[in-house]
């Protein structure tokens, strides 16, 4: 078998200061001794690790959570380190540290810059700080903007804003707000991230909304408190249009950025590139073999295998995982890597279900097969044809 000997690294550190009430991430709120007890699991679980991807070169490393940055600067920064010293990481490598408003100093800043973070993602979701508040976020507006202007002072260049859409309560107009402000901030984000609002169950919000979503879904019509079918395509359409006019442009369903801006760590995922997780609940994708960490902390804390479950990809599983990751970027798949990476030729294994999705013009097929505008519509449904 060809290994590559690229790949990126997830670290995931599953702290927040309190737990937003749509959350359903590994996460929650912890101690300074816990916190410290896994930064101390997850050092050696890198340690253990790393020699076995000796013949590998980091090209990406992604530090995500939770939030990355209610830890101890000095605990995130010895991480980076530790990777510096037992990997071998390219000189462009992309490093991005998610963080929250109000959770860095401007020290903390210099540190993880110092530290090697060239790429900064800090998770607004609104501009409008009653929405903040019944998302449960633990800051406002004010504390975002000056989380931005702090990012901005100690240098970071390469900076993501995420935002959130058909958040209970929210008119198209209210998001637009959002939209508007992130988008003039001086100067603009080299990325934006704009989710849709999925109601998970065993959250707050799915306690509150779940029955109402579900109503609508089944028959179709609006119910109140909830941004209807309509109204969440209105919002996804203003996306596309305000973010095209500030300069940024869709590379996949919800991420839009400027040229060349893109995050390579994540299009590495929608593209099958082989990755590493570190941490609690870590995913790893190793050589077409998928592997887990386990999700319950003592049990990462306290067993010397941290891994949960692992299985070999079967032909089939990897080409449905080149088709659906594939078609949500803008490109879409592209029919030759398909030939070359399978052997046979994409029409063969799914000439039907192309020719009915571009009949229906819903996928675009020339040399890439892609979603059109109104594929991307019904994504969901599009993206589930292609599973064998
Ligand atoms: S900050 Fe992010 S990870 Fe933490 S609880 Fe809120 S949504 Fe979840």
């Amino acid at each position: 078998m060809i290994q590559s000997d690229q790949f990126g690294i997830y670290i995931h550190i599953p702290f927040c200061r309190q737990k937003c009430q749509y959350c359903d991430f590994l996460s929650a709120p912890a101690t300074e001794p816990a916190q410290e007890a896994y930064l101390r699991a997850l050092a050696e679980e890198i340690t253990v690790r790393a020699p076995l991807h000796a013949h590998r070169r980091v090209t990406s490393i992604y530090i995500g959570g939770g939030t990355p940055t209610v830890v101890d600067p000095k605990w995130l920064c010895g991480i980076l380190e530790l990777l510096f010293s037992r990997y071998r990481i390219e000189r462009e490598a992309e490093i991005s540290m998610e963080m929250n408003p109000a959770t860095v100093t401007k020290q903390a800043l210099a540190d993880y810059r110092k530290a090697g973070v060239n790429r900064v993602s800090i998770g607004l979701q609104s501009a409008r700080d009653e929405e903040l508040k019944r998302l449960g976020r633990i800051h406002d507006l004010g504390d975002f903007l000056r989380t931005y202007e702090a990012v901005r002072d100690a240098g970071f260049t390469n900076v993501n804003v995420d935002i959130m859409a058909a958040l209970p309560g929210q008119t198209v107009e209210d998001y637009g707000e959002t939209l508007r402000l992130v988008s003039a901030l001086s100067p603009i984000p080299e990325h934006i991230s704009a989710y849709s609002l999925i109601i998970e169950e065993g959250t707050p919000f799915f306690e509150r909304y779940g029955a109402l979503k579900e109503a609508m879904e089944k028959t179709g019509e609006p119910q109140p408190g909830l941004p209807s079918e309509e109204e969440e395509r209105q919002m996804d359409e203003m996306t596309e249009r305000l973010l095209k006019e500030a300069g940024y442009h869709r590379y996949e369903i919800s991420n839009y950025s400027l040229e060349g801006r893109e995050c390579r760590h994540n299009i590495g995922y929608w593209k099958r590139k082989d990755y590493a997780g570190f941490g609690l609940g870590a995913a790893s994708l190793l050589d077409n073999v998928r592997s887990r960490n386990h999700t319950q902390m003592r049990a990462y804390l306290e067993e010397k295998d941290k891994e949960m479950e692992r299985a070999a990809l079967s032909e089939k599983e990897r080409m449905e995982e080149f088709m659906f990751l594939g078609l949500r970027l803008t490109e879409g798949v592209d029919r030759e890597e398909f030939k070359r990476a399978f052997g046979v030729p994409m029409e063969e294994v799914y000439g039907d279900v192309l020719r009915k999705n571009a009949e229906a013009g819903l996928l675009l097929i020339g040399e890439k097969a892609a979603l059109t505008r109104r594929g991307r519509d019904v994504g969901n449904y599009v993206m589930a044809q292609f599973l064998l």
